[in-house]
């Protein structure tokens, strides 16, 4: 099958919060050197920000270095995170934690955003450099010679399930680049297969996943305290599952349940999160909201668990 190939000298994959830094960052270089390096990114979905789940406590110390100007620039950084709660769950009580127990859980200077509006932000600065953004491309396979990796190759669009070719049929192109940086994000199957071909697992400590819920609901006014982060750990999770939950607030709230054991069943993670929403702290706010503005059940989007995500 013949293929168009493009070349470039930095292929990026994946338009999420890495790989645009990663190619704002070249791109400045770029400037800062007098050189004239050719930089593309590749993201597969149908627009930036379209498959980023996040709605996100944000520590700007990375943009600060990258973009110091950010709030000249209208970076979406609107709510800055100005009361943090963190709770310990049982089924009838729940104990306040005092902020000093978990210093990762203070999120002064921190701001509530969607990280979405960021990414397409980020897309806007980095094209504003230069940068050749296509979104609706997937690197669907990496390119190797001489055992090195020369570029990606995008996915072919019409081929049916039992792999003949439909009318429309169009073949992927290949891009090549000196440089390949994958920035897929946790489980991405081009990371996957560089994995495993250059062992850089070897030795490692295997990674850690889990499934995360998230609903995100439209207050009513009285219920609207713009800033607050809240955490809770414990019940209604099982003593022996790490996991907890957080919600933050800007102009809709965002309520999620994390829970680390992919051997729990779906049902009971479902039946532990309609117990959650109905748990004192939370049932004040789910139960009064105006609607629920959209609701994702990422059932089989495996997040990274563990509190200390909210910070990474
Ligand atoms: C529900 C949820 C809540 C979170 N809350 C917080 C928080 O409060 N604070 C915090 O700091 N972090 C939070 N995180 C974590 C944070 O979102 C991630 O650490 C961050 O998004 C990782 O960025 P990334 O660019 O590496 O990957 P991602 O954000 O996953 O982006 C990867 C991008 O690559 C694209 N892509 C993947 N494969 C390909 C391919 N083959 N070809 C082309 N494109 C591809 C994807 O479509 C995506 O746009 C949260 C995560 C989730 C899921």
């Amino acid at each position: 099958m013949e293929r168009e190939v493009m070349e470039y000298d930095v292929v990026v994959v994946g338009g999420g919060p890495s790989g645009l830094s990663t190619a704002i960052k070249f791109a400045q270089l770029n400037k800062e050197n007098g050189t004239d390096y050719s930089i593309c990114l590749l993201e597969k979905g149908s627009e930036i920000g379209a498959h980023i789940l996040s709605g996100n406590v944000f520590q700007p110390t990375a943009l600060d270095e990258l973009l110091p100007n950010w709030k000249e620039l209208n970076a979406p950084l609107n709510v800055p995170v100005k009361k943090d709660k963190l709770l310990f769950l049982l089924s009838k009580l729940a104990i306040p934690v005092p902020a000093f127990v978990m210093p990762p859980m203070n999120n002064h200077g921190n701001y509530v955003i969607s990280l979405g509006n960021l990414c397409r932000w980020l897309a806007e600065q980095a094209e504003n450099l230069g940068v050749e953004i296509f979104p609706g491309f997937p690197a669907s396979k990496l390119i190797f010679e001489d055992d090195k990796v020369v570029g990606v190759q995008t996915g072919d669009m019409g081929i049916s399930a039992s792999g003949e070719l439909k009318p429309g049929h169009e073949p992927g192109i290949e891009i090549r680049a000196k440089y390949t940086v994958l920035g897929e994000g946790c489980r991405g199957h081009l990371g996957k297969e560089i994995i495993k071909k250059y062992e850089l697992d070897d030795g490692k400590d295997p990674q850690h996943y889990g499934i995360g819920f998230k609903e995100v609901w439209k207050l009513k006014d009285e219920h609207y305290e713009p800033g607050l982060v809240m955490h809770t750990n414990g019940w209604p999770t099982p003593t022996d599952t790490p996991s907890g939950s957080y919600f933050t607030m800007a102009k809709i709230m965002r309520l999620m349940l994390v829970m680390s054991y992919l051997l729990i069943t779906r049902i009971h993670i479902l039946a532990r999160l309609m117990n959650f929403k109905n748990g004192k702290n939370i049932r004040q706010y789910v139960n009064t909201s105006m609607e629920q503005k959209d609701y994702h059940m990422v059932q089989e989007h495996l997040s990274r668990v563990g509190f200390n995500h909210c910070l990474n």
